[in-house]
């Protein structure tokens, strides 16, 4: 008797199957509606509670509304800020369409925040400055007070209900339907309300299903970023990109984990240590507060390590924000002073904020062009895509985020290539044809696992087996690495990979089974942290947010290349890897200009 006998069973074709109902997700499932194509959303999470709500500081386009500005220098600011890794013409792409992708969102109705003349308010952000990173900081930020995200979210949802797309809302998708040449022609997905198993028939697939902060045990994100998109990828035995590259956010609120936005420096915010120093003048004499997140990281740990941190146990720093005026606090940033007094119980305006660099961002994902689609390089062809699928947002790696992001480059990067999806699937998918009929060998396997995992009655429990890898991820890949932290950290991941085949459910209901959720987000989160640091031990440089005190120099020779991480179900991790693209898509810029240098903020 096959497994899927026991599981009912419901079947849908559609054009276009996007998962995940993040920024990403929902920029891309509007732009595929608009066009008329056959479009469903699925979401694990109801679409307005998806992580991208939780976006405070802002979004970067180049408006010039604050001062000069120009498409080249935010370019320009995010190849310097990936540390040369960022393939060069998906940069170009997030720079030129960030203000026309801005323009839309004002135009959907989001509720940005406004200057005197009513243009949209733009705040400094690290990393961002004017005259090809000679600076002064650049105004290029666009928000909505603190709560941008919200703003985008919310309005994204409503323009893509008018549009038609049918929305499949807390129904958590398992895996890829792949061909057996390698064709991505569908998913598979569990209704969490009623039990019932739906596969989806689809031209093209669009994982938007947002990063893994939760491999790490202190993180800013939301406790459903688990890498699943990533997860399902890597069983269809597909590669993932530079994964080591995990972004610390220097603000989390000490023991909380909860964000500080960088607008809260970028308004003028600083830090300082016990000798209430503002240490980043030493380390970085011309952005100071507002150099990138991996530097400024960096400069916290070692202050601390030094024993210059704040607090009893000399292993926090303070964010000052007290001497800011009390109205541009409540106008500018009222949701970091609600969060600094429940978190950490602070009133702002009299005093700082504890602080300490928090897991907040994955650079690395599922590897892409700058139309979205994905790729399987092979020996002839490192740009090789995979019919079929397609991956946005924090999921995917196109990758303009190389090996350190600028912060409110995300959001621009989720609205830019959730777009470019859309217009990419617009040209490549023909309406009048059917899906692909169901493969029920690949529909049997992914059903199998599922099966598996509902009855698992082994000795370890996911909140234990979480716990270690949470800790394991902590100790060994954090913001400094050594040889020795990381060899530590692949022998001891391949162990709990290995109890992971020993797990046990509880629950074996199919309707609302958290339990089992929870161990198949886990399965998924396990893949993503091993090939972190499995790919991190392997990278003998020191790059934008991987610092190894071992190999304390950049080294381009070498390393200016993408890893490309396979894992098969022993959890044995193949690393190749892939060239930088460094060719532009226009040639409107002199690339002596961005060729790579000392990285000095
Ligand atoms: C606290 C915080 C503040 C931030 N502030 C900023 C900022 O100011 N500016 C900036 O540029 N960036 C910011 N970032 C980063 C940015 O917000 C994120 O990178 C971005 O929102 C990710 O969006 P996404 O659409 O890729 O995924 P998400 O918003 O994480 O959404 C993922 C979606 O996938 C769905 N999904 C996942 N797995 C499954 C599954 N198995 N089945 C079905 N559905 C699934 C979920 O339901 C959800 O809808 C911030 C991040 C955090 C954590």
């Amino acid at each position: 008797m096959s497994v899927s006998e026991n599981y009912k069973i419901i079947d849908h074709e559609f054009d276009v199957v996007v998962v995940g109902a993040g920024g990403a997700g929902l920029r891309a499932t509007l732009g595929m509606a608009e066009q008329g194509l056959k479009t469903a959303c699925i979401t694990k999470v109801f679409p307005t509670r998806s992580h991208t709500v939780a976006a405070q500081g802002g979004i970067a386009a180049s408006l010039s509304n604050m001062g000069e500005d120009s498409w080249q220098w935010h370019m320009y600011d995010t190849i310097k800020g990936s540390d040369w890794l960022g393939d060069n013409d998906a940069m170009e792409y997030l720079a030129r369409e960030a203000p026309e992708a801005v323009y839309e969102l004002e135009h959907y109705g989001v509720p940005f925040s406004r200057t005197e003349e009513g243009k949209i308010y733009q705040r400094p952000f690290g990393g961002h400055m004017q005259n090809y990173g000679d600076g002064p900081p650049v105004q290029r930020t666009c928000a909505a007070a603190d709560r941008t995200g919200h703003a985008i979210l919310h309005t994204l949802y409503g323009q893509s209900l008018r549009h038609n797309a049918e929305f499949f809302i807390e129904y958590f998708a398992i895996d890829l339907l792949m061909s057996d040449d390698g064709v991505c022609e569908g998913i598979v997905a569990w209704k969490l309300d009623d039990g019932t198993i739906h596969r989806f028939r689809a031209k093209t697939v669009v994982l938007a299903t947002g990063g893994y902060g939760r491999t790490y045990f202190s993180a800013t994100s939301a406790h459903t970023c688990t890498g699943d998109g990533n997860g399902m990828v890597a069983r269809a035995g597909l590669p993932l990109q530079d994964m080591e590259f995990v972004q610390f956010h220097p603000t989390g609120v000490y023991g909380a984990g909860v964000l500080i936005t960088e607008g809260a420096r970028g308004e003028g915010g600083y830090l300082t240590n016990s000798e209430g120093e503002r240490f980043m003048e030493r380390y970085a004499p011309n952005a100071k507060d507002l150099a990138s997140r991996d530097v400024v990281s960096r400069c916290m740990t070692l202050e601390i390590r030094e024993g210059r941190g704040v607090g009893p146990k000399k292993d926090h720093i303070h964010l000052n924000l007290d001497h800011l005026d009390p109205e541009v606090l409540a106008e500018r940033l009222p949701g970091i002073s609600e969060s600094a007094k429940i978190f950490a119980g602070v009133d702002l305006t009299k005093e700082p904020i504890p602080v300490i660099p928090t897991a907040h961002y994955n650079m690395g994902g599922i590897p892409t062009n700058y139309h979205g689609e994905a790729l399987r390089p092979t020996k002839d062809n490192p740009d090789a895509i995979v019919p079929g699928l397609m991956a946005v947002g924090e999921a995917g790696c196109a990758s303009v985020h190389g090996a350190n992001r600028l912060g409110s480059n995300s959001l621009i990067d989720l609205v830019v290539f959730g777009r470019a999806a859309a217009i990419k699937a617009g040209k490549v998918i023909d309406p009048a044809t059917s899906a692909p009929e169901i493969n029920e060998a690949a529909f049997e396997k992914v059903l199998t696992r599922f099966d598996k995992m509902r009855y698992a009655d082994g000795k370890h429990s996911t909140a234990e087996l979480r716990d270690r890898m949470q800790i394991v991820m902590q100790e060994d890949a954090a913001v400094f690495r050594t040889a020795e932290t990381l060899q530590q950290g692949v022998k001891r991941m391949g162990e709990i990979w290995d109890d992971l085949s020993e797990i046990k459910v509880t629950d074996r209901s199919m309707i609302w089974n958290s339990d089992l959720v929870e161990a198949l987000e886990l399965d998924n989160l396990m893949a993503n942290a091993l090939v972190t640091v499995v790919g991190a031990e392997a990278r003998h440089e020191s790059r934008g947010a991987h610092a190894r005190e071992d190999f304390a120099d950049r080294d381009d020779k070498e390393w200016r290349k993408h890893t490309l991480a396979t894992i098969n179900e022993a959890g044995d991790v193949a690393l190749d890897y892939r060239p930088v693209h460094t060719k532009l898509i226009s040639d409107g810029m002199d690339e002596k200009r961005i060729a790579p240098k000392k990285r000095v903020y």
